[in-house]
């Protein structure tokens, strides 16, 4: 990856269901992570309302190329749990084959958390989720009561 300024674009709220344990709202929030005149990735973080941090909020992010020339086989999908460590939002890559991001069609394959740690890959998530955590300015509502 080029040392090009990340550059987040926030794109929707969505309420993606109701939770099996209390009924309340399941919401996800989407966005784009552009580099340069590329997009580099785009991330849906999930939560339910009122959980947070009571049970952890995941987030999927498809990485790669993307646009016009580009097919779901330039791209990877990887998850991450995010956990409230210390007062902060801290990542950890998780599984992301068992995930419903693995059945969207939009990457080539969704890896294992072993296929990710330790690799170029690995930096350019965090690289990605350090510019999501900055200039996403609605990541607070994860936190929000209801
Ligand atoms: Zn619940």
């Amino acid at each position: 990856m080029s040392d090009e300024a990340l550059i987040v674009e926030p794109d929707a709220l969505l309420t993606s269901g109701v939770c099996e344990c209390c009924g309340r709202l399941s919401r996800t929030l989407t966005g784009y992570v552009h580099a340069g005149d590329a997009t580099l990735a785009a991330y849906w973080l999930h939560w339910t309302v009122g959980h947070f941090p009571d049970l952890n909020a995941n987030m999927d992010i498809v990485i790669g190329r993307w646009g016009e020339s580009s097919t779901a086989d330039d791209r990877v999908a990887v998850s991450l749990g995010i956990a409230l460590v210390d007062g902060r939002e801290s990542y950890r890559v998780i599984d992301a084959a068992s995930r419903s991001i693995a059945e969207s069609g939009l990457a080539g394959a969704a890896l294992q958390r072993d296929a990710v740690i330790g690799t170029p890959l690995a930096a350019q998530v965090f690289a990605a989720i350090d510019a999501i955590h900055l200039q996403d300015k609605r990541l607070p509502i994860i936190m929000a009561p209801e």
